[in-house]
């Protein structure tokens, strides 16, 4: 189970830190203990296996303790973007229909202004998870505070020892603009945390980033990646990630051995050139994940790192944090490709035609994952489940289940499998995967659009792609009504799926059958 790298760690190196948050450290010991008295106090308080819980909470020690301890008392946690709009939040909450809700000093605030938009979510339960003087949600108390839990014995919990129960469930974008919860079992991380560390060669007292906020799978192997090679989980606050300077010293100061994100936050770097001039003497290696790095920012990091491993991974949440490799063992030259690589151990790459025959190599067709990482299914949607994950037979009567990820692929000369964009309307913007059909859901809220179509945005210097909004005003307004669109967008979707580019037609460009024209849209964007 996910609790066990942990656990296991006690005996060893129980005294050393698991976890640091600037001047906040956990060690082995500590983690297991709080853990263990979470999973007491979890128990006693009736949650039962298969129960979820919200972690409606910011990146600390006291989350990942959280984390365990429902895992301990078999539960299922679902981490939560609580700085997202409240609607989304709260259709994400209902969605999972959570046992409990824990909550913290930094989110609190925003749990009020939940409550106020939705008191539905009023029944649920909730608990102070916080050191901190607590703050009431309304007028309900809490099932309990964070100092309730040291009355509980802190002897070990692990009430359900089934490996392919779900251990998490973890919302994404969905196209019809309701976000989708993909379950993922301990199963699931536990082979692909085992490949990693094994792969990456993780040893015992290094000091590993994490990065990627919660509710994104690349931290859930930051986390159990850390634990189960015994290292240093180090938490990088979300407000330094956007200061070069911040980031950069980071890494240096905390002699970081691993680094671990989306390329959009390497790319970022790279813009400022901020690599120091000694560059990170610790740093081991430099993994990214999610999205094409630009080769410009990936030359630059290897050029200034020239002895450091660089390591491309590959894959969507519903096939567990990432599905294949490439290790890029010498500068690119300008114009060359970086595949998406091999399959990652238990797992299979799949690049098929429409009748799901295999392409012919340098051919590009879709690609589908199968093996060990594929989640069960989105969380109560039977129907997504089974027009995502097939199970087709194959020509010698044997049936695989197999993922469709939505992306275009080809398998070159060398054997690696290359990636070729998307066949569908989800993108990755600035390392985040959005569908663009939610933000048409959105858009369909207003009263003063008569017709409008969000579209990809290929621009030069913007991280990953940038998103288009062409639309036709009902009339009912008079004057340049973007301002108010997009104002009106940022009560119902993250701010990082507002569009970057706004075009007001008389009537939107048809193609032949009549459909929008996207992309000529497109286009008109990036000319
Ligand atoms: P997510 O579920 O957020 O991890 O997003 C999964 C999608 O991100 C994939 O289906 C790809 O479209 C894209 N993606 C993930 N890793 C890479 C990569 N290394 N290179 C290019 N695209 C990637």
């Amino acid at each position: 189970m996910i609790y066990d790298w942990s656990r296991e760690k006690v005996k060893k190196y129980g005294t050393r830190i698991a976890i640091t948050l600037g001047d906040e450290h956990n060690n082995y010991l500590n983690l297991e203990l709080e853990s263990n008295q979470l999973a007491g106090q979890l128990i006693q308080a009736g949650l039962k296996p298969g129960n979820r819980v919200g972690l409606f909470m910011e990146k600390t020690p006291k989350t990942i303790i959280a984390m365990l301890g429902i895992s301990k008392a078999g539960g299922v946690y679902v981490p939560l973007d609580f700085k997202s709009p409240s609607e989304r939040v709260a259709k994400i909450i209902k969605s999972s229909d959570p046992a409990y809700l824990f909550v913290d000093s930094h989110s609190i605030h925003q749990l009020q202004d939940l409550l106020h938009i939705d008191s539905e979510l009023s029944h649920i339960p909730w608990i102070w998870w916080s050191k901190e003087p607590m703050i009431y949600a309304d007028d309900k108390p809490p099932v309990f505070c964070y100092d309730d839990i040291k009355l509980q014995r802190n002897t070990p919990h692990g009430v359900v020892r089934d490996e392919n129960t779900a251990a998490q469930i973890l919302f994404t974008s969905g196209s019809t603009g309701e976000p989708k919860g993909v379950v993922i079992t301990h199963k699931n991380i536990q082979t692909f945390v085992n490949w990693a560390v094994s792969f990456f060669k993780m040893r015992a007292g290094e000091r590993i980033s994490c990065h990627s906020p919660l509710h994104f799978d690349l931290s859930t192997f930051d986390i159990f990646g850390a634990f189960a090679s015994g290292s240093r989980l180090f938490l990088v606050p979300p407000e330094i990630s956007v200061n070069p300077k911040k980031l950069t010293n980071f890494i240096l100061d905390n002699n970081l051995h691993q680094w671990f994100s989306v390329p959009s936050a390497l790319n970022y770097l790279a813009r400022f050139k901020a690599i120091p001039d000694g560059g990170f003497p610790s740093l081991k290696r430099l993994i990214w994940c999610g999205e094409v790095f630009p080769l410009p920012a990936l030359q630059y990091w290897m050029k200034n790192l020239p002895d450091i491993q660089f390591t491309n991974l590959y894959g969507p949440t519903e096939a567990t944090i990432a599905s294949s490799y490439f290790t890029v063992s010498e500068i690119p030259e300008d114009n060359s490709e970086i595949p998406i690589g091999t399959a990652c151990d238990g797992e299979k790459l799949l690049v098929l035609n429409d009748d799901l025959s295999t392409v012919k190599q340098g051919e590009v067709g879709d690609l589908y994952i199968s093996g060990v990482g594929l989640s069960p299914g989105y969380w109560n949607d039977k129907a997504k489940t089974d027009a995502a994950f097939i199970q087709p037979t194959d020509m010698n009567g044997n049936k695989e289940r197999i993922y469709k990820t939505g992306d275009l692929a080809s398998v070159g000369k060398d054997g690696f499998v290359y990636f070729h964009g998307r066949s569908d309307y989800q993108i990755k913007s600035r390392g985040y995967r959005i569908e663009l059909g939610e933000i048409e859901a959105a858009l369909g809220q207003n009263e003063i659009l008569r017709e409008y179509a969000v579209v990809p945005v290929k621009k030069n210097g913007f991280e990953g792609t940038a998103i288009g909004c062409a639309f036709v005003g009902s009339g009912v307004k008079n004057g340049d009504i973007a301002p108010d669109l997009k104002k009106n967008l940022l009560d119902k979707i993250p701010a990082y799926m507002i569009p970057h580019f706004w075009q007001e037609y008389e009537q939107l460009p048809r193609n032949g059958n009549g459909k929008i024209d996207r992309k000529k849209l497109a286009d008109e964007f990036e000319n």
